[in-house]
């Protein structure tokens, strides 16, 4: 059968993935050469923890740094005010990017991690009191339980988990319930980064805002495979991180609602952050610069307006349409091999596939697919929560990009055999 399947390119759609791959130099290599016998080709199925970036993004930087590079707001200088330029370019091209109503709702801070610790800094220790509950869900990357956990410690505010049902669904009955008079924010993912799992974010938003609470989502998964309209969502809290779009590693962003940023205190103390400075009393800017402590990640702003060009000049629809047949066909192929169980099957999911094979530990598993050139992912993936909710201590796990391709996926199952035999399993 496999025989028979085509690439998307072959098959006369408009996103032609060999073009796509070959923005990208890095797939171009092969791995574990030795010498005399040449490696095996990349095939690249780790996205979901890093993707890769393309040439665009690349010579972007480069070019920033050779021509325009120099501190960013303090000077007066020409490169200072070209760098400064370059710097606020990048955050109008963001709130476009999530179609938010204006750039100085756009917070950039050095990844999703951050901006979680952000709003549970600034936001959780001012307005959360003991007994407070913040509703999360099971399937959070750790990037959103944690900080919470330290602001359970600090404030003694409670957290309360929506389940997901054996597909790995986000279960909004039970959500529902959980909402009451002690509820004062909810912060769910948009996509889970094991699952695949889309969330019905803007019922979730609504159903919260019924009842005036705020609610943050987790986009470090969503932005990268489908178009994200923080209005349309009524996102009151809107974060990802840039090394997952294709962009660089070092910067996250933490869109928020003008009139919320504007009540919360800094976050961290420190230069670019301040209106004056004495030992009398500090004063502190407008959101977004109060909470851009320091000097801020400045090249990388550049690398990241390069990547949202990238992406939408592809097409953000081609995109995800690419990819959604690949996590077909790919769930195809590996539901077709005895002893794969895959953990995620809700409907309208992103292309990440989650699994694991009877009689294979995943580390196993993905170090002998890796032996054939094939790059997933082995572990919890930051999500131990939800290891603990399907009763598995590990997964290994394959996510699709815009770059790969069917043979990938076929690369893929034909690894999996492989091991299977390896190890008699
Ligand atoms: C990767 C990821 C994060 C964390 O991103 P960092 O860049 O490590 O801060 C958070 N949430 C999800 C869903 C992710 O996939």
């Amino acid at each position: 059968m496999p025989d028979m399947i085509t690439t998307a390119t072959t098959m006369g759609t408009a996103f032609d993935v060999e073009a796509v791959r070959a923005d990208f130099p890095i797939l171009a290599r092969s791995v574990h050469a030795v010498k005399g016998r040449p490696g095996k080709p990349l095939v690249f199925l780790d996205s979901a923890a890093s993707a890769q970036k393309p040439r665009a993004v690349i010579d972007a930087m480069s070019r920033f740094m050779e021509e325009e590079y120099a501190n960013v707001h303090r000077g007066v200088h020409y490169l200072s005010q070209r760098a400064t330029d370059r710097f606020e370019e990048a955050r109008r091209k963001v709130a476009r990017f999530l179609n938010a109503p204006g750039d100085q709702c756009i917070v950039f801070t050095r990844n999703a991690t951050e901006a979680f610790n952000l709003i549970a800094s600034s936001y959780g220790r001012t307005f959360l009191e003991r007994g407070d509950e913040v509703v999360v869900s099971v399937m959070e990357h750790h990037a959103n339980i944690v900080p919470w956990q330290l602001l359970q410690a600090a404030k003694g505010i409670v957290i309360r988990v929506v389940p997901v049902g054996e597909d790995g669904s986000f279960d909004l009955d039970a959500y529902a319930g959980l909402l009451n008079d002690r509820t004062k924010l909810v912060s769910i993912t948009h996509c889970s980064n094991v699952l695949g799992t889309v969330t019905p974010a803007k019922e979730i938003a609504r159903l919260a805002h019924e009842r005036g609470i705020p609610v943050a989502f987790d986009g470090s998964q969503a932005v990268v495979h489908g178009p994200v309209d923080v209005q349309d969502i009524d996102a009151d809290f809107y974060a990802f991180t840039a090394h997952k779009l294709y962009g660089p590693t070092g910067l996250g962003v933490l869109y928020g609602k003008r009139e919320i940023l504007k009540r919360m205190p800094p976050y961290q103390g420190g230069g670019e952050m301040i209106q004056t400075v004495s030992f009398e009393g500090t004063t502190f800017k407008e959101p977004p610069m109060r909470f851009e402590a320091g000097t801020p990640p400045i090249t990388e702003t550049v690398g990241l307006s390069a990547a949202i060009d990238y992406v939408e000049a592809l097409g953000r629809e081609a995109i995800a349409a690419h990819e959604h047949d690949l996590l077909a066909y790919a769930t195809e192929r590996l539901q077709a091999i005895d002893g794969v169980r895959i953990y995620g099957t809700a409907p309208g999911k992103g292309p990440i596939l989650s699994f694991t094979v009877d009689g294979l530990h995943p580390h196993d598993l993905g170090t002998i697919v890796d032996q054939y050139g094939v790059a997933v992912r082995v572990g919890r993936h930051c999500a131990e929560p939800l290891m603990d909710r399907f009763g598995v201590g590990a997964t290994a796990r394959a996510s699709f990009a815009l770059y790969n391709t069917r043979a990938e996926a076929d690369a893929l199952a034909e690894s999996v055999i492989a091991a299977k035999e390896f190890f008699g399993a």
